[in-house]
């Protein structure tokens, strides 16, 4: 290994504030304090584990005491710089309150405190892990923040800020540190690599990046073991191996079965890893991200996997298989089913996104009979609506099917898992498509054909619900009007069986994509079918609006 023994992080770690990645809301405030020569006597330092707390603590008690200034940053040149950069410097005293928690250490704090500094003008005093003293050293501690000497500076670092005193944090000018994203550490490791001489795979870095979880000195310290493991020349592979990305089978079969419907041979599948004593808290993880895989893989977004090219196959390879629908309801109770679920951050937006697209966009594009026809999709951006990408001539029959990794958005063969959501923004015709309001006309056709030989308790469903031509969506209801009034009592009447109720669900799920509650009324001007004298009436209509239902109708005359 070529890194001398420094490690990385410490190597590398800032000596100026304009080096502080992802964290200028809290240099800006604190290189103004320096210009103004209004450092405050007490900070607290608020923020996730290594985002650069003490970091910052040290490169203000270098830019206080630096003996030839830059402006707010210090020179790093002169003789206290260097000592602080050494370990040396007099002036700065730091404490780890994990490890020395006591009175005893705060006493002694509190009786050399007094003195003046050695070298420099200030004495810099950082307690990392403030939260950890205990409540006398706390307490001890107080009376010191309460009468600070004028050539003291505290700076108080802790993670959990909760857990401090309340008088303790009134005397403090509070910074939070915030979690560092994604790109500024991308950024960092590249500037690293390249002063290291390391060639790393914008991916790798990316993939640390993420798995550091907005701590800069985590994905340093991951770069510093990979580059100890592999040398100069990182790889794809090398991140996945050495962040333990690789999945095993028992994940895989798991992910498997579950989105095949084959929930026995899941449960076996989970209670052998159990009885194996396997880490069931990895296998679930790494399910998640084998769904979430495929979740990717068919919205067409499988090139932003972090998958080994292996895996990545078989997952395009089960998406042929399955469908969104059944890949979403097996994600959510994977990831609801987590304690922690802490391990891709971008999963529950993720899953919102895709549960809404299921909520609010109809299903109008139904596979045929034979289920062989794939339907990609894309999402719109512009218009935030999913929309077909092919014209319905331009279906591609099952056999000649795309890798999965462009846009391919397999319909399942079984009828009770329809094909996913896709809207057809093309049709000019029905403009109402995009609210979600009314169903689409192409869409209705295809339930009614569906239920045309279903036969209720009385009558075909299909013929009845014929005679609604214009049904549409209502607060999560769907409004079926009808234009015969006895087709709708008859309507009514069918709808008092469960099992017609259950056929109409499930062709509404199959090609709506989501069962609605129905209400059935009366179109607007639509025939009575012969009886007709009620609907007029008043009374009836009130009796009506609260549940009632004409159960016979006699004309006066007869
Ligand atoms: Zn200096």
């Amino acid at each position: 290994m070529r890194l001398n023994n420094q490690v990385l992080y410490r190597k590398w770690r800032p000596r100026r504030f304009s080096e502080l990645a992802g964290q200028e809301h809290v240099t800006t405030v604190l290189q103004r304090a320096l210009q103004q020569q209004r450092v405050a006597h007490a900070y607290l330092f608020c923020g996730p584990r290594g985002t650069g707390k003490t970091t910052s603590a040290r490169v203000l008690a270098r830019a206080i005491n630096c003996l030839t200034p830059q402006g707010s940053e210090p020179d790093n040149q002169c003789a206290m710089c260097r000592n602080i950069d050494q370990g040396q410097a007099l002036d700065l005293i730091e404490m780890d309150a994990a490890s020395n928690r006591g009175i005893d250490e705060i006493r002694s704090l509190r009786e050399k405190v007094h003195f003046a500094p050695a070298e420099g003008k200030y004495k810099v005093y950082i307690v990392d892990e403030a939260h950890m003293l205990t409540e006398a050293a706390s307490n001890a501690f107080l009376k010191t923040l309460e009468e600070p000497p004028p050539h003291a500076i505290f700076v108080l670092c802790t993670t959990e800020p909760h857990k401090i005193l309340p008088t303790i944090i009134s005397r403090c000018q509070r910074l939070d540190f915030r979690r560092i994203s994604t790109t500024v550490m991308v950024e960092r490791l590249q500037f690293i690599c390249q002063a290291e001489n390391i060639e790393a795979d914008p991916k790798v870095l990316e993939i640390l990046a993420r798995s550091a979880e907005g701590s800069l000195r985590d994905a340093e310290t991951l770069l510093e073991q990979m580059i100890v493991s592999y040398g100069q020349t990182l790889e794809l592979q090398h991140v996945q191996q050495s962040l333990g990305m690789t999945h095993s089978q028992t994940a895989k079969d798991l992910a498997n079965y579950l989105v095949m419907g084959n929930i026995p041979a899941a449960l076996g599948t989970i209670g052998r890893a159990s009885r194996d004593g396997s880490d069931i808290q990895q296998i679930h993880r790494q399910s998640i991200e084998l769904v979430r895989g495929l979740m990717l893989v068919l919205s067409g977004a499988g090139d932003t996997i972090d998958l080994d090219m292996d895996t990545l196959k078989e997952i395009e390879e089960l998406s042929t298989k399955t469908t969104m629908r059944t890949v979403m309801a097996c994600l959510k109770a994977l990831a609801e089913s987590r304690i922690h679920s802490d391990s891709i951050p971008s999963l529950q937006l993720e899953m919102a996104v895709m549960e809404t697209a299921f909520t609010i966009i109809p299903d109008v594009n139904n596979s045929d009979k034979n289920g062989g026809t794939e339907l990609p999709v894309g999402i719109n951006s512009s218009q935030n609506t999913i929309s077909t990408m092919a014209q319905p001539n331009q279906r591609v029959p099952a056999e000649h099917k795309s890798p999965p990794h462009k846009m391919a958005m397999p319909t399942s063969k079984h009828a009770e898992e329809p094909a996913l959501m896709s809207v057809e923004t093309e049709s000019p015709t029905n403009p109402d498509n995009i609210t979600g309001d009314l169903v689409p006309p192409e869409t209705w056709n295809q339930v009614v054909q569906q239920l045309r030989r279903q036969k209720g308790k009385r009558f075909f469903l299909g013929a009845l619900l014929k005679d609604c031509k214009a049904p549409y969506i209502e607060n999560g209801a769907m409004v079926l009007p009808f234009n015969y009034r006895s087709n709708k009592e008859r309507m009514e009447e069918e709808l008092q069986e469960l099992s017609s109720r259950q056929v109409i669900e499930s062709a509404l799920e199959q090609f709506l994509g989501s069962s609605y509650e129905l209400r059935l009324t009366l179109r607007d001007g639509g025939s009575s079918g012969g009886m007709s004298a009620s609907a007029t009436s008043p009374l009836v209509r009130s009796a009506r609006a609260m549940g009632g239902r004409v159960i016979e109708e006699k004309r006066l005359d007869e």
